[in-house]
């Protein structure tokens, strides 16, 4: 009966790879950065899972946001 239970651990680590990789290949403008390219501080996690592809802290995302709206 161990056999069992040693498959069913194997399926969940495959599942959780899948859903890690799912996750992964989901990000529109790819892997978020953990440095922001504008002032070059870290990115918090919170952010970079809110908004994956950022490449921005949120000061700098809402200031570029600004900057890119006035140029149409
Ligand atoms: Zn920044």
């Amino acid at each position: 009966m161990t056999d069992t239970i040693d498959r069913a651990g194997d399926y969940v680590d495959e599942w959780n790879e899948a859903m890690i990789n799912a996750a992964r290949t989901a990000a529109p403008a790819g892997p978020s950065l953990t440095i922001c390219i504008d002032c070059d501080e870290e990115i918090p996690e919170a952010r970079r899972a809110a908004a994956p592809g950022c490449k921005r802290c949120m000061p700098c995302e809402s200031d570029h946001q600004q900057r890119t709206r006035q140029h149409g």
